[in-house]
């Protein structure tokens, strides 16, 4: 059964331009050194809501909402996605994703039936492992990113800047590698200091300088800062 570890009924921000809905599907396998949903990284926790309410929930909603994102942890990791997705689809609903590229095969098989990826790119392939905390990290997301620009589903490529953790020169060989692979979208989000003060990075965030910007932008001209 579809695990999920928590819902969202409407948001404005998680699908942008679309009034949504979100489900947080429950696991992931890598421990980012900044993730701020660690209670979701865990398999078979089963204390967030019933798929089968959630479904509930949005059939009482077609209409309101144009469509549901599943998110995380790592929507794909959860082997009932697909079905879930074809079940959203049934009410006339669309479907989103949040992913961070982990399972390339999966994101593959699941892309004709989305509407529109929100895909997590973290930084550059050298500086993968280190954030993930995970081996070999980095190859799978290129899979994955090659997958979704193939597929033409409307997509937003994002990156969490911390200069602690994702440095200019990683944003600077990202926004070439995005460029070479012809990514026609590029988002800056701000790290988000974590609730409890006494975690690491809390003091050390500003957001980009100018020059950087226009380094950056001299190679993506389709960054955007959120
Ligand atoms: S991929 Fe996302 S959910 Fe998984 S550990 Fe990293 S930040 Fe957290």
């Amino acid at each position: 059964m579809l695990e999920l570890g928590g819902f969202t009924p409407l948001t404005t921000t998680d699908w942008p331009g679309k009034l949504a809905a979100v489900a947080f599907v429950q696991g992931c396998p890598w421990r980012c050194r900044y993730c701020h949903n660690p209670e979701l990284q865990p398999r078979g926790v089963h204390n967030g809501p019933q798929w089968a309410e959630v479904l509930a929930t949005l059939q009482r909603r077609v209409g309101l909402l144009d469509g549901l994102v599943f998110s995380g942890g790592e929507p794909t990791v959860e082997p009932e996605l697909a079905q879930a997705v074809d079940e959203v689809r049934a009410l006339g609903l669309g479907v989103g994703l949040h992913t961070a590229g982990i399972y390339p095969e999966r994101l593959a098989a699941l892309l004709p039936a989305l509407d529109w990826v929100g895909f997590d790119l973290k930084t550059d392939a050298a500086g993968y492992d280190a954030l993930t905390t995970r081996q070999d990290s980095a190859a799978p997301v290129r899979r994955a990113l090659h997958h979704l620009l193939a597929s033409g589903v409307d997509h937003e490529i994002r990156t969490t800047y911390h200069p602690q953790i994702v440095g200019d020169e990683a944003l600077l060989a990202m926004a070439r590698e995005l460029k070479a692979i012809g990514a026609t979208t590029w988002v800056l989000q701000p790290w988000q200091p974590f609730d409890d003060a006494s975690r690491p990075l809390q003091e050390s965030w500003h957001p980009p300088e100018p020059a950087l910007l226009e380094r950056l932008r001299a190679e993506m001209p389709a960054l955007a800062l959120r």
